[in-house]
């Protein structure tokens, strides 16, 4: 069972229905910051039945509870973030797999963003556009 990311203390603790309950378990169980259709696709399967209205509702309500996050990316469809806390993206052009990174020198820029902006800041996310390892050939890994 995936651990728990990071719930802010403040946060009552909420009441799931079984249905929010089986979606925050798809979402806990991936990695791979999954779309609505994909969640639908994946809860399906413990609860057969379920509608994609019902999925799409608890998703906005794991979402206001803090308990998920939404990411989006242009406009292609949205993304589900187990990982609540700060970090940043890299997004493959080719496959458009998303994965997870964190760079320290992120509250440096968000600084150096505020001061050019003039913008009070609140938060910053990066997100890397490239190629993926996988979608790199063999051969082309010493390129860099
Ligand atoms: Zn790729
Ligand atoms: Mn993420």
């Amino acid at each position: 069972m995936a651990k728990t990311a990071v719930i802010k203390e403040s946060k009552p603790e909420v009441n799931l229905t079984r249905q929010r309950e089986a979606i925050l378990t798809v979402i806990r169980g991936r990695d791979d910051h999954p779309t609505a259709n994909e969640i639908f696709r994946a809860a399906s399967v413990s609860l057969p039945g379920i509608s994609y209205a019902t999925v799409y509702n608890s998703l906005r309500f794991l979402k206001e509870a803090g308990l998920v996050l939404e990411i989006q990316f242009g406009d292609s469809a949205s993304r589900y973030d187990r990982e609540t806390g700060r970090h940043d993206h890299a997004i493959c052009n080719c496959c458009g797999k998303l994965v997870d990174f964190e760079l320290p020198q992120a509250a440096d820029l968000m600084k150096a963003a505020a001061r050019k902006s003039k913008f009070q800041p609140a938060s910053v996310h990066l997100t890397l556009r490239g190629i993926c390892p996988d979608c790199l050939e063999p051969g082309a890994k010493g390129r860099t």
